[in-house]
């Protein structure tokens, strides 16, 4: 996107597409951009000096308007601005309100050195923590999103997909109890709240422009206190990623719940793309065409038939074969799913009701704990209560389970996307 508005990136001096904050220069010309300054200066998180649209046209017009070369680099590395982009010839756009961040590519990628905090991760606990994505792996549905790597050894497969997926389902699990002092924990969940926020169905104006603004302003305010410490050696711990956080609230107000812009969709379609291309290549060569047909009528196949009365819910053949795994599920509503029974039933004539198919769902429901010490709904491995069958419209959503525990019999923590990703069908 910063591409498409032709700015130059961190290596201007002014490197944010929304506001004008002045960079300050630190390794590989890169230029960071802290709120508060190891020199005292600062800048207010909740009051920065925005770009306003022909100001960004000015700025644009006049590096194209150079006579030297030369001229022109200068005025781009002081503006930020690398010329007039195309796009700025469609009146319909507005720069930069227009160019909404894309909360996928925010997720901090933060690899920080060691400071005067108690942060850092002893390798062993990485790769406990590592072992523990993988296991929540086998226990998550598909519809959340693709698997996440072993974040120990596996960094390199790191998309910005499983970026999303370990901060808002794996990390707040696997990082609770890791690090010596709480804070950075309780400091880590608040990012994950502010980004299920964003991730809202609906959002009210008012909340947006002043609760969810004031709480990312203190979240980036205790993120410098906490990892840049205003020190100038630690200037690497505030890049663009971070700061663009302070412009969600306006990305919001500018243009709605940040998932109806992310790029979830677009990369989960791109890698549809190329799994047709890959598919197409095995197919041929290994003549499977049967095996690997994705033609409409196998899609057709795959996607399962309705239940009058039942819309919204599809079902399809059971893919398994033999007893089901119980291994799964937990709390309060929460419960293992073990079999669909679809049928009609005769009613005899002195019943109102005319005889309907009815769509049945037989749940094994975990045992909740009395008392738990997790900030987040748990069962453990193996309890649960009675079989209950109930109506399939009283299902709500998919639920992926993540180990909560490191000793003792296994606890899983159980996360559900109420509001998007998996399950945004329900809500839609
Ligand atoms: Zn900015």
């Amino acid at each position: 996107m910063a591409k498409l508005m032709r700015m130059k990136g961190p290596n201007g001096l002014r490197p944010c597409r929304t506001c004008k904050i002045l960079g300050i220069s630190g390794e590989n010309n890169t230029h960071y951009v802290p709120c508060f300054r190891h020199d005292g200066e600062f800048y207010d998180p909740l009051d920065l000096p925005l770009r306003t649209h022909d100001e960004f046209i000015d700025d644009a017009v006049s590096v194209e308007k150079a006579t030297t070369n030369a001229e022109a680099e200068r005025r781009a590395k002081d503006t930020g601005i690398n010329g007039l982009p195309v796009l700025a010839t469609l009146s319909s756009l507005e720069f930069p309100a227009s160019f909404g961040h894309d909360l996928m590519h925010l997720i901090p990628e933060n690899k920080l050195d060691v400071g005067t905090g108690d942060y850092i991760l002893q390798p062993k606990v990485v790769e406990d923590i590592g072992r523990n994505c993988v296991a929540a792996g086998d226990t998550t549905p598909t519809a959340f999103g693709a698997r996440v790597p072993n974040i120990a050894t596996q960094l390199h497969y790191f998309t910005a997909e499983s970026y999303t997926l370990w901060t808002t389902l794996l990390a707040p699990v696997v990082l609770r109890g890791r690090f010596p002092h709480k804070r950075y924990y309780d400091h880590f969940l608040g990012l994950v709240d502010i980004f299920n926020d964003c991730l809202s169905m609906s959002l009210s104006r008012e909340y947006v422009d002043n609760d969810l603004r004031a709480r990312i302003g203190k979240w980036v305010t205790d993120y410098e206190r906490y990892y840049y410490q205003y020190d100038e050696s630690r200037l690497s711990a505030c890049p663009l990623t971070i700061h663009a956080l302070l412009h969600i609230p306006d990305d919001i107000l500018n243009g709605g719940p940040m998932w109806t812009y992310w790029n979830y969709i677009t990369e989960s379609f791109s890698r549809r793309l190329r799994e047709i291309a890959q598919n197409t290549a095995i197919k041929v060569k290994y003549q499977l065409y049967t095996e690997l047909d994705l033609s409409p009528w196998h899609e057709e196949e795959l996607s399962g038939h309705v239940v009058a009365g039942y819309n919204g819910i599809r079902v399809l053949r059971p893919r398994a074969t033999g007893p089901l795994s119980n291994r799964l599920t937990t709390a309060v509503a929460y419960g293992q799913l073990l079999r669909l029974l679809e049928f009609t039933i005769a009613l005899p004539p002195e019943c109102d009701t005319a005889s309907c198919p009815l769509l049945l769902a037989a749940i094994r429901p975990v045992k909740e704990p009395k008392k738990s010490p997790y900030p987040f709904p748990v069962y453990q491995d193996g309890q649960f209560r009675p079989i209950e069958v109930i109506d399939v419209d009283d299902l709500s959503c998919l639920v992926a389970r993540v180990p909560a525990n490191r000793r003792g019999p296994l606890v899983y923590a159980l996360y559900e996307h109420p509001d998007s990703m998996g399950s945004a069908v329900e809500a839609e």
